[in-house]
């Protein structure tokens, strides 16, 4: 294979300052404590910024703002919401390089994929709830439907500005007001998005921006000011937040983990299965809720599948994630490394086969090769739990019963693939799969028109098209 030469993106282009404050009533504040965070880039290790940490005090500042701004933006005609939302798509276009950088920088992500998937999602998003603000009483929620009033949001960082994206532009367009908590390990973006706000001339308090740890996003979901909660995140944060917030008056919504099924019949085109494969888990390093990450093959076409997918892991580029040939940037912190290896190790020592190709790891940030693991049994924690990195369980089945009792045996129901050229059977299975996304022969795609959302342990509530509205409605 030939190499490729260095096709670095220019970080010069993005402006970090070293110290970020709260946004709060369109304007940057101090916390009231002391306590600040370093934000780091996982693929060297550079501390990037140091940004507040908000406590409870600071929270309640941000909700009080936010329920000031809400009397005025949800008396707003739809119309007029519209215009900001479609001035803030067109903002995030005209700084989609920017933000695409800073991305990465923070997150660890490809630029490929922060440039091609993140940004353009980003501002689509935005341009399809400003298109819904004018027209809410014709979205099926009866003539008048009214917003919620404050909403308290909690995104990860796995797709930082996407999930930000997601959780405000439907509360927006419906009329609500925000006060949104990045993860600690990427509020970069969050912030820049701030900074659009302003950009934007949206009122004061609409949207306000508080970072810290899981206390303060506990401190904002329990606030007795917020009206609806949104919050994507691990099941085990999820659980915690749906048990606080039961009996109360809150909407939930909640968007949790998956152990996704990609099954591939016999009769699928393999070679287009295999890119498949690979955009369902090594896509962002695997850090996605909806990975494709357990492949259940079926057993007269799994050699053959295996030895083409092993052949393409080996072309696989891994590195600097600002270069725009690398496929496999840095894993997002030391804690989730951490996380991955322990499961990969536990793959091992319950007798499952682990083959990785070669590659060489940089010497400094967070990195793991594309792993997969042969002779996985259904028992392996490797194929129950969420590794949420770039590691793939391989299973085999005989019969498309078995497809689906194997499939369907996790906690989760978030989403799975089905590769197939039988339309008939394509249908067959989609019934059957418990899961709140089914692909068919492609994965991981993302349309803000398209409800995404999860069964069982992987949530509840949709995100996205009309059906993302009711979140943000009392209907
Ligand atoms: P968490 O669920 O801990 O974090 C998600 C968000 O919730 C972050 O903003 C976090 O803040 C915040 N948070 C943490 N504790 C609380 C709390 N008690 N109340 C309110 N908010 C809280 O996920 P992690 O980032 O720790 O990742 C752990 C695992 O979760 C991953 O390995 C993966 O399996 C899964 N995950 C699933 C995601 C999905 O999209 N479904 C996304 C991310 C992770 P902070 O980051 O500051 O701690």
């Amino acid at each position: 294979m030939f190499e490729y030469a260095p096709a670095p993106e220019s970080r010069d282009i993005v402006d970090i300052r070293p110290s970020y404050g709260l946004f709060i009533n369109g304007e940057w504040v101090e916390p009231q404590g002391e306590e600040r965070h370093k934000t780091v880039n996982p693929a060297t290790e550079e501390v990037l910024a140091e940004v507040a940490w908000a406590g409870e005090a600071d929270v309640d500042r941000a909700v009080q703002a936010a329920a000031k701004a809400f009397p005025v933006w949800s008396a707003m005609p739809g119309a007029e919401r519209a215009k900001y939302l479609f001035r803030i798509a067109r903002i995030i276009q005209e700084r989609a390089r920017e933000l695409a950088v800073l991305e990465t920088l923070d997150n660890g992500k490809p630029i490929r994929e922060s440039r091609d998937v993140d940004l353009p999602l980003v501002a689509a998003h935005f341009f399809y709830y400003a298109g819904w603000a004018d027209k809410l009483s014709y979205a099926g929620f009866g003539p008048d439907p009214r917003p919620l009033g404050v909403a308290g949001q909690v995104i990860p960082w796995n797709f930082p500005l996407l999930m930000l994206a997601w959780k405000i532009a439907p509360a927006l367009a419906c009329g609500n007001t925000v006060v949104l908590k990045p993860a600690e390990t990427t509020p970069l973006t969050a912030l820049a998005f701030a900074e659009i706000c302003r950009q934007a001339d949206l009122p004061p308090g609409v949207v306000n921006i508080v970072t810290g740890a899981g206390g303060t996003g506990a401190a904002l979901v329990n606030h007795p000011g917020v009206d609806k909660v949104a919050f994507t995140g691990s099941t085990e944060v999820g659980r915690l937040i749906a048990r606080s917030l039961a009996g109360t008056r809150k909407k939930l919504t909640l968007e949790l983990g998956g152990k996704a099924a990609n099954i591939v019949f016999e009769d699928a085109p393999l070679d287009q299965a295999v890119e498949g494969i690979v955009n369902g888990i090594f896509f962002n390093q695997g850090h996605v809720c909806c990975a494709g990450s357990r492949l259940l093959v079926q057993e007269s076409v799994a050699a053959d599948l295996l030895e083409a997918l092993k052949r393409r892991l080996g072309t696989l580029r891994l590195g600097d994630p600002l270069d725009k040939n690398t496929d496999i940037g840095a894993i997002n912190s030391a804690e989730q490394l951490a996380k991955i290896r322990e499961l990969s190790e536990a793959g091992e020592a319950e007798g499952a086969e682990r083959w990785s190709p070669a590659c060489s790891i940089p010497d400094r940030g967070y990195w793991f090769p594309p792993t997969l693991f042969t002779g996985v049994a259904q028992s392996h924690r490797i194929a129950r739990e969420e590794i949420f990195g770039p590691v793939l369980s391989v299973l085999t089945f005989r019969t498309p019963a078995e497809a689906v009792e194997k499939a369907n045996n996790t906690p989760y129901g978030l989403s799975a693939g089905v590769w197939t050229e039988k339309g008939s059977r394509m249908l067959w299975m989609a019934s059957r799969l418990r899961a709140g996304v089914v692909w068919s022969n492609t994965f991981n795609r993302f349309d803000p028109t398209s409800p995404f959302g999860g069964y069982k342990e992987s949530g509840y509530g949709r995100e996205g098209g009309r059906h993302g509205l009711e979140a943000y409605l009392a209907v």
